[in-house]
């Protein structure tokens, strides 16, 4: 293992003044298949996803402090919404 890792991925800013709310919930169990598309730099507490599936896309959120990671995400949106709000989301815009 070398000593220094470099980060390969982006890293999610704070959520900055002011920024859009996107309305954060447990993951849906649902029957269609999903998988991650994109993703920010897993060294940091907070590591968002843009996960695809069906046809639909939307942002996921998992927060690792003390414990078990709290896994949280939107509702499914259009995959142009979706990557939109996945721009927004890790740069701080939205939240
Ligand atoms: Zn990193």
């Amino acid at each position: 293992m070398p000593a220094v890792t470099h980060c390969l991925s982006p890293h999610a800013a704070r959520p900055q003044h002011g920024c859009e709310r996107l309305v954060w919930r447990a993951p849906y169990r649902s029957l269609v298949r999903v998988r991650p598309v994109a993703w920010t730099c897993s060294c940091r507490a907070t590591v968002y996803e843009l996960c695809l599936g069906g046809g639909r896309a939307f942002p996921r959120r998992t927060v690792r402090l003390t414990g078990a990671p709290r896994v949280q995400e939107t509702a499914p949106m259009t995959i142009t919404e979706a990557q939109a709000a996945w721009t927004a989301v890790p740069s701080g815009h939205a939240c």
